[in-house]
């Protein structure tokens, strides 16, 4: 390495502690919008090249007022993690090991990391230790990748190969799915030939739990073929399907359980939670994420397959370059899309080795209770419903319960906008059963007692000046 490429180092690390440091006291949000940043972000393609300390400089300087806050601790807009500095850390050894993952051959360490991971997932989240897992993107690929072993499968069963003759001519599939499904589920279904559309969408609960009578009623008219798709975590309400009565009656159907718990599962890791989940450990597949609640940096899905000869074949696949390796390990590819891929395991590894078993339990009680304690401030103050009880760590809410409906939509979405304006904490609307309402999701390591106060002081403080100000123009109306 050059003096220079050393110097881009150093000087990112210097701005990456800079960045880290500042995260309690910058704002939550961009600052720029997409003209300022484009401003100070354009060049033509440039002709020549430019010193390696210079160009981490201009990057870091250019993209600074359009990073958002999700690495900072009040972010509670979205259901993501905080990208933990020790996963940031391991992550950056990844880059600098330059591992191409896709294959034993191609790094011993990553595939033995990965087994080792594979072992480590499984107990901390209480699935069987026969389940097979992929390294994903995210939830959103380890989805696709368990809907398809899912579909291979329940073909296969009925004397269909669709791994080798696609779904030409193929029988039907049922796929049911719940009314409030995650838009990312609908997408995976889209990639693998089912159609978003062509599924029958099961009726849901006020929390957005599948109707276990619905379901049952979907099923009476459906033979063949069958995939039932539950949610562990809904991503408003944190709400989990009744999963013991769905499995029963699924099973008795000869179906496949495929389960989104992008971030939900992970209730399994904590003792005080996992009764929330019961029975989900007899689904067939679940998918989740690392950068959400485990808090590795992007990108990290898992894709979980009970049945991992099922998982091979849908994903495995033979090259002449492509030596196989030993019979005891484990080949990276076997079991997601991609060949060549970042060594995921490594900053899974890091993390799980960094907080431990108690570490990751301890962290996402806490991250409910302070989703209650946020949950308890705004509803007791007047004009202030909280859409569903607090069982996990989100919650919707909406302001102004007087007035018509279009009006509670109308002053929540202007008291997001003031809490966005104040800068002390980013939320933003979401849509829940018709109503335009604030998400609340507290999912980051980075997020303390204090943050939640105040937050919860500004957002408050947004509604009584909304509020005033409703008040004074109905005033003057009158
Ligand atoms: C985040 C999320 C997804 C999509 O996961 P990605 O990691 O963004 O691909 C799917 N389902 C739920 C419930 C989620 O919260």
């Amino acid at each position: 390495m050059s003096d220079e490429q050393r110097a881009a180092f150093e000087e990112a690390y210097a701005l990456a502690m800079a960045f880290h440091d500042s995260r309690t006291t910058r704002r939550p949000a961009a600052t720029a919008s997409f003209d300022e940043l484009w401003e100070v972000l354009y060049a033509p393609t440039p002709d020549d090249g430019m010193s390696p300390p210079e160009v981490i400089r201009q990057l870091a300087a250019g993209v600074d007022a359009g990073l958002m806050g999700e690495a900072g601790p009040r972010f509670f807009a979205k259901v993501i993690g905080g990208s933990h500095p020790v996963g940031v850390a391991a992550d950056w050894l990844t880059s600098m090991w330059g591992q191409n993952s896709g294959s034993y051959l191609g790094s011993p360490a990553n595939a033995v990391v990965e087994q080792i991971v594979v072992e480590w997932l499984l107990d901390l989240l209480s699935l069987p230790a026969c389940c097979s897992i992929g390294f994903t993107t995210g939830a959103t690929m380890a989805t696709f990748v368990c809907l398809a072993a899912a579909r291979s499968t329940v073909l296969r069963q009925i004397g269909w190969n669709a791994d080798a003759d696609g779904l030409f001519g193929a029988p039907p599939i049922n796929v049911c799915i719940g009314d409030d499904a995650h838009a990312a589920i609908f997408a995976a279904l889209r990639y693998l030939g089912l159609g978003h559309d062509r599924v029958t969408r099961i009726a849901t609960d006020d929390a957005g739990r599948m109707q276990v009578a619905a379901l049952s009623r979907a099923l009476v008219s459906c033979d063949g073929p069958l995939i039932v798709i539950v949610q562990a975590g809904q991503i408003n309400t944190g709400a989990f399907d009744p999963f013991r009565e769905i499995v029963d009656i699924v099973h008795l159907h000869g179906g496949w359980i495929h389960v989104d718990g992008a971030f939900g599962l992970w209730a399994r890791a904590c003792p005080s939670l996992i009764q929330l989940t019961a029975g989900v450990e007899q689904a067939d597949s679940w998918a989740t994420d690392g950068h959400k609640w485990l808090q590795t940096p992007y990108d990290c899905g898992y894709a979980i397959v009970r049945d991992a000869d099922a998982h091979r074949h849908a994903m495995a696949y033979e090259a002449s370059y492509l030596p196989a390796a030993g019979e005891e390990c484990r080949e990276p590819f076997h079991y997601v899309p991609e060949l060549s891929r970042r060594a995921r395991g490594f900053a899974t590894w890091a993390l799980i080795r960094t907080l431990g078993r108690s570490g990751i339990a301890a962290m996402i009680e806490r991250h409910c209770l302070l989703a209650r304690r946020m949950a308890d401030r705004l509803g007791s103050e007047a004009g202030v419903e909280i859409l569903n009880q607090v069982e996990l760590n989100q919650f919707v809410v909406q302001f102004g319960m007087e007035g018509p409906p279009e009006r509670r939509d109308q002053v929540t979405r202007a008291t997001i906008k003031r809490v966005q304006a104040a800068g002390i904490c980013y939320v933003a609307e979401a849509t829940w059963h018709g109503r335009l309402v604030m998400r609340f999701s507290v999912i980051s390591w980075a997020t303390a007692e204090e943050d939640i106060d105040r937050s919860a002081d500004s957002i408050i403080a947004a509604w009584r000046e909304v509020s005033a100000g409703y008040s004074e123009a109905n005033e003057r109306a009158s």
